[in-house]
């Protein structure tokens, strides 16, 4: 049975059967693959606190039949402790590892969407970002790491410079009042679009409430549902998930 070793996020898990789970990883350098995590929900199991959602691990996986793997032995890379300590910071995780497993490339490995996944745990791990715009910003540099970086510094149409007045996903970003299609934009929101895009991102997220939030918010919803042309259902302002007592 071929065994190997690797870096990975864990982006769910659901139960299958009595007591067991399976368990969805993004990984460095396999993609996205399964996991069948056999008695994981016995409180003696040994993967059972290191498999839950948003762990960053180190894992040994070993190929069987069909379309799972087994974890031979998994080790935290870091565990998120404060993270974990926060539902707002544990919601956002969500809302990010939930379109990743949307993205439909099982078994292609992309590290680039490992690394920025990575930065997200890591970010929320930090008590000097505010959780509230990571997923909007991870969708936006996700946009831009598949080659489709929403454009927001002229007309997306016909090339103006502006004025500025709305945001449409499906033509690919802000457009000026004569070419105006989707979403109005305030100058708050494009200006926070702006910094979010042009690697002010840090600074971003260390302000509480930037103006223009809840606007660029929706607008990375929409961009990132338009970009898998289908309705993501992490990423819309949905109702605040189970503790992290109660994910494992
Ligand atoms: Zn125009």
């Amino acid at each position: 049975m071929k065994e190997f070793q690797d870096d990975a996020v864990v982006l769910r898990t659901y139960k299958s059967g009595e007591s067991d789970r399976v368990v969805v990883l993004w990984t460095r350098q396999h993609g996205k693959v399964r996991v069948f995590a056999k008695g994981i929900r016995k409180t003696t199991s040994r993967l059972g606190g290191t498999l839950e959602a948003l762990a960053y691990v180190r894992v040994n996986l070993a190929e069987t039949r069909g379309d799972f793997y087994v974890a031979r032995h998994v080790a935290h890379l870091e565990h998120l402790s404060t993270l974990r300590s926060s539902y707002d910071r544990i919601n956002a995780g969500y809302a990010v590892v939930e379109v990743v497993d949307a993205i439909p490339s099982d078994d292609v490995a992309d590290e680039g969407i490992f690394d920025l996944l990575v930065r997200v745990l890591l970010t929320l791990d930090n008590e000097e970002f505010e959780p509230a715009l990571v997923p909007a910003s991870f969708f936006f540099k996700l946009l831009a790491h598949d080659g489709s970086e929403p454009v927001s510094n002229m007309c997306v149409n016909c090339g103006r410079e502006g004025p500025l007045v709305s945001f449409d996903a499906e033509v690919g970003g802000t457009l000026c009042a004569y070419c105006r299609s989707g979403h109005s934009i305030s100058s708050d929101a494009l200006e926070l679009i702006r910094r979010i895009l042009g690697g002010d991102l840090a600074q971003v997220l260390r302000e509480p409430s930037p103006r223009g939030i809840g606007e660029v918010m929706t607008l990375a919803q929409d961009a990132i549902e338009q970009h898998f042309g289908r309705r993501l259902r992490a990423a819309k302002s949905s109702p605040p998930l189970s503790p992290p007592a109660g994910r494992t």
